[in-house]
């Protein structure tokens, strides 16, 4: 798709709605890592810097540990280096270069920021071992300062939800106009959550409550390539495509009687895909609090969920 045509989708979709949804799905029910609990620019530069090579569910065990034993910035500062490095080893935490550069730039903060964290993206990648990805998480996570995040799992959402197409400087833009003002905490860690959970390579949108459905692309064409899936991945692919064109349709519509919606849906509807299947349909949908039956019979009428 064009760019101009991305924003269109964009303008669509209605952007306020969007970012409420995804903020809510996020705040009602994310994974709950204790680096998401704290402000303190230290704690989160230390998760940053472990998670950049380990799995989250290692990071915990690991980063609990760090603080524990160097709880300030002051305190590793202080600490010999050798002691940091050595830990970074027994918790096969990755490179040791990283730890070399933990110990570093918390003495830089000391020294050349009066033991005060920068709180911009620029002055935070400033710090020894701190690149650009990092510095804007830790702006965002501990300051709500940071720019829009773009990395894999982003560039994968937006890809299939807004067919945005594959160029970082489009990413970058449409990510930076999709985050509301002033919410780079919640909203770069909700986004990165919906990549994370719901939206990865094989996409579990029903499964995970995706709050983007009504919205998405590929949720409409079942098509959930995207930059880092090629191919399309192995899962039930059509069914999702058909709910998708359900709330597509009823979105076009108040309300419709199931004849009328069925031939909608698909151009066979009739004889083994008819009435039954399409009830069948809808009670997945209305399970999932998309869509809501009224009537019995011929009678009913279906329409989105409010
Ligand atoms: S509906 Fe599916 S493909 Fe679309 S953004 Fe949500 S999880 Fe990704």
């Amino acid at each position: 798709m064009t760019e101009t045509g991305t924003e269109d989708a964009l303008e669509a979709a209605d952007r306020d709605a969007v970012r409420e949804a995804l903020v809510e799905w996020y705040e009602a029910g994310h994974r709950d890592y204790p680096w998401r609990r704290t402000d303190d620019a230290y704690e989160i530069l230390v998760s940053e810097v472990m998670s950049q090579q380990t799995q989250l569910d290692r990071v915990v065990k690991a980063w609990d540990a760090f603080l524990d034993r160097w709880p300030t910035v002051d305190a590793l500062a202080d600490a010999d280096r050798s002691e940091v490095v050595g830990f970074w080893s027994d918790q096969r935490l990755g490179y040791n270069n990283r730890a070399r550069y933990l110990h570093e730039a918390a003495g830089q903060v000391l020294e050349e920021f009066d033991g005060e964290f920068p709180e911009t993206p620029d002055e935070l990648a400033e710090l020894m071992g701190v690149g650009p990805y990092t510095a804007n998480a830790v702006a965002s996570f501990a300051f709500n300062n940071g720019d829009a995040v773009v990395d894999t799992n982003v560039k994968r959402v937006l890809y299939r939800a807004f067919d945005v197409p594959d160029d970082d400087a489009v990413f970058e833009r449409v990510a930076q106009d999709l985050m509301p003002d002033d919410a780079s905490r919640v909203w770069n860690n909700a986004i990165m959550e919906l990549g994370g959970v719901a939206c990865q390579k094989t996409p579990r949108c029903d499964e995970e409550g995706c709050p983007w459905r009504e919205w998405c692309h590929a949720y409409e064409t079942g098509d959930f390539t995207a930059p880092d899936v090629p191919t399309q991945p192995s899962f039930e692919g059509s069914r999702r495509q058909f709910r998708g064109r359900v709330v597509r349709t009823l979105k076009e519509y108040d309300e419709l009687a199931l004849d009328e919606l069925g031939p909608r849906i698909r151009v066979d509807y009739g004889g083994d895909h008819g009435q039954e299947w399409l009830r069948g349909l809808l009670a997945d949908l209305a399970d999932d609090e998309l869509v809501e039956v009224e009537g019995e019979g011929d009678e009913a009428v279906v329409r989105l969920r409010a």
